[in-house]
């Protein structure tokens, strides 16, 4: 187990946003790429985006120092990631970046971007490289590929599984979508161990089923092999009393 440090922002509606610019012939395209973890579905989001240019000058649009993007027609669940979505910008921008401004929830409401409430807080995660950590990380990774910790409560909220600080009012992770519930009925330490032994115990029963297969058998085998030793001797005996008796 390690001791990690993370940042979550808790007024976050979006996170990872990447963007990407390229040429699809005369078009200049930027790709962008986001994780929904607003805990709801979004349905539209729209960026305040500002264009710079090769010597990162700010590009105006329409005598303004950004324009607007949207990315409609979306259902994106919480936890999920928004791929590679692709837009057509000035042919002069040459470095983009994006600011939301506010998201449309598939519920119908509707959230501006918020002041960014960040905190620092610290995870006890297994290692995937760790022999000592292995029997209990494949136990969380058995239910989710996500998964690295046990969860837990502190002062600001709960911590998943997948190691995201949520808000104590979240009923639901907003990074993996999984209910509070059922990670902590899952993910919990007693549950793992309890899930381990349970694995054990129907480990040990299977390994000793074969132990007594293998030992009836072997069994058999003793009894046909002293059988066949007898047969052999009958038949000695009994050509030696015919010998004895005809000869
Ligand atoms: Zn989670």
């Amino acid at each position: 187990m390690k001791r990690t440090e993370k940042k979550v922002d808790l007024n976050a509606h979006l996170s990872d946003i990447r963007t990407e610019l390229s040429r699809e012939g005369e078009k200049n395209v930027v790709s962008i790429c986001l994780k929904n973890v607003s805990g709801k579905e979004i349905t539209s989001i729209l960026f305040r985006a500002k264009g710079y240019d090769y010597f990162g000058d700010v590009i105006k649009v329409e005598e303004k120092d950004s324009f607007f993007i949207e990315i409609s027609a979306l259902h994106l669940k919480t936890g999920e990631y928004l791929q590679d979505k692709q837009i057509e910008i000035a042919g002069d921008i040459r470095k983009i970046e994006l600011e939301e401004e506010r998201v449309v929830f598939s519920d119908g409401g509707v959230e501006e971007r918020k002041e960014p409430q960040e905190k620092i807080y610290y995870v006890n995660c297994f290692e995937k490289d760790s022999y000592k950590d292995k029997p209990e990380l494949d136990e969380l990774l058995e239910q989710d590929e996500r998964f690295c910790c046990y969860p837990v409560e502190n002062e600001t909220g709960w911590i998943c599984a997948c190691a995201y600080l949520n808000r104590k009012e979240n009923q639901s992770c907003v990074n993996c979508g999984y209910t509070k519930k059922e990670v902590f009925w899952k993910c919990s330490e007693k549950a793992v161990k309890d899930s381990r032994k349970i694995k054990q115990l129907a480990f040990d029963k299977h390994l000793q089923q074969i132990a007594r297969i293998k030992k009836r058998q072997e069994t058999k085998e003793i009894i046909k092999y002293l059988f066949e030793v007898f047969l052999v001797l009958l038949g000695i005996i009994l050509a030696l009393w015919l010998y004895i008796c005809f000869r």
